[in-house]
């Protein structure tokens, strides 16, 4: 079930029976004009439109893409390299499994902008391994765009050289962290490693500039360019211009794709609103949802009316992430749910560091004893609360750091649960 009549994926509609690697398809749908008008402008003019457009990446990290295109512009090191993250690797998150299948010369139009505005080599557009199909098609896709002259040598007679090539990952979830992707695209080991100056920002692809953001920002680009960044603004939030492609999974009645306006809707209608997640299937009541994938936290009923927008849900302690928002009902137990999760990072650890690959095991540890009534004692939550704390400061990369974020703030909304199942085992 999908529903993607919003404003910036509606030409998605009119491309539903079209050829998606289909140049001229494409075209029919205004395909490759906005690279067209990009290749007359200067770096910093496309790069003004970004910015004017507010586009926040739309990656965990939430940072302004027209800020990160800026940075690595004014690193004056050559060659420049992109690096389009679309590893997707955790449960509830399928976005880029839709745009690479409907729109594959969309993200490479936006792409060859991001390319031109940086006067960058090459990129790199890492696909998640189970993905052989997209992986496939994105390659035609990038073949068909490279012979009518939208990429490789000359683009468009500017005498600009740029093309895309399509790595495939092997199925580690690590690698959505920067520097391990663009380890993994160099060939080594898909572990995280220390960002050096002046690649702070990027991690440095081949030890060069680099530019890292995921599928669904490089899909905005050619929008950005083709209305401007102003009218774009218009279509979101006034902090962040544009929609969200959200993933509702879990117990709504209506499981799928969907196009929100940043800011136009609340968690509540997102979940309950009929032409959305429908409310929770079977009658029952919602217990919690877990936003943004699983680094995001957990919410429960009391934050519904949480407007679904960068600014309001950062205040509200929550995130848009990936997107993802997993909704379970009355009849989940929190603390078998954050299992799963924690279960899930110390399957996809890599090991590297002690917090992360210790941390993980102790929590998973303590909440199978949680979970079970009786068999946890009351020290075990303190040893809990000091392991979040610890894999929180001192884990190496962000897998670790935010591993902890669905428990810690599950904690923070049930607590109550937590300690039920303690006390219970103390009285027997
Ligand atoms: S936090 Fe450490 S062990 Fe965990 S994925 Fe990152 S580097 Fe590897």
């Amino acid at each position: 079930m999908s529903n993607l009549s919003g404003t910036i994926f509606r030409d998605m509609v009119a491309t539903d029976s079209a050829d998606p690697v289909s140049v001229a398809e494409y075209e029919k749908t205004g395909g490759f004009e906005a690279l067209k008008k990009a290749v007359k402008m200067t770096g910093e003019d496309i790069i003004a439109e970004v910015k004017k457009a507010k586009l926040i990446g739309r990656r965990g990290e939430a940072h302004s893409f027209g800020n990160r295109l800026e940075h690595i512009l004014n690193i004056p090191e050559t060659p420049k390299y992109i690096a389009c993250n679309a590893s997707e690797d955790e449960p509830g998150t399928f976005t880029d499994r839709f745009l690479l299948g409907r729109l594959p010369l969309k993200l490479v139009e936006g792409i060859a902008i991001a390319g031109f505005a940086l006067k960058a080599k090459a990129s790199y557009v890492y696909v998640r391994g189970e993905y052989r199909k997209l992986q496939k098609q994105l390659i035609k896709a990038i073949e068909n765009a490279r012979n009518a002259g939208f990429l490789g040598k000359n683009i468009l007679g500017t005498g600009f050289d740029f093309d895309i090539h399509v790595n495939s990952g092997a199925g580690a979830y690590v690698c959505g962290e920067d520097t391990a992707v663009l380890n993994s695209i160099e060939g080594k080991v898909g572990r995280p490693r220390i960002k050096q100056p002046p690649h702070l920002e990027g991690g440095g692809g081949f030890l060069k500039p680099a530019l890292i953001n995921n599928v669904e920002s490089f899909v905005q680009i050619p929008t950005i360019i083709g209305m401007g960044g102003d009218e774009f603004l218009k279509t979101g939030h006034p902090d962040s211009g544009g929609t969200k492609l959200v993933c509702l999974s879990g117990h709504v009645r209506n499981r799928g794709l969907f196009e929100v306006p940043l800011g136009g809707l609340t968690l509540r209608e997102i979940i309950y609103d009929d032409e959305l997640g429908g409310g929770i299937a079977g009658g029952k009541d919602m217990k919690f949802f877990h936003l943004g994938g699983q680094s995001g936290p957990i919410g429960g009923s009391d934050l519904l009316d949480t407007v679904y927008s960068y600014t309001d849900l950062k205040k509200a302690g929550l995130s848009v992430g990936s997107g993802a928002v997993v909704v379970m009902d009355e009849t989940v137990s929190v603390i078998d749910y954050v299992k799963c999760v924690v279960e899930f990072f110390a399957n996809e650890s890599c090991g590297k560091c002690v917090p992360c690959r210790e941390g993980t095991r102790h929590i998973l540890d303590i909440l199978d004893r949680l979970s079970i009534l009786g068999a946890a004692g009351s020290d075990d939550l303190e040893t809990l609360r000091r392991l979040i704390r610890t894999m929180t400061v001192a884990a190496f990369c962000g897998l670790g750091t935010m591993a902890v974020s669905a428990l810690n703030s599950a904690w923070r909304h049930f607590k109550a649960e937590f300690e039920a199942n303690v006390q219970v085992g103390e009285k027997t």
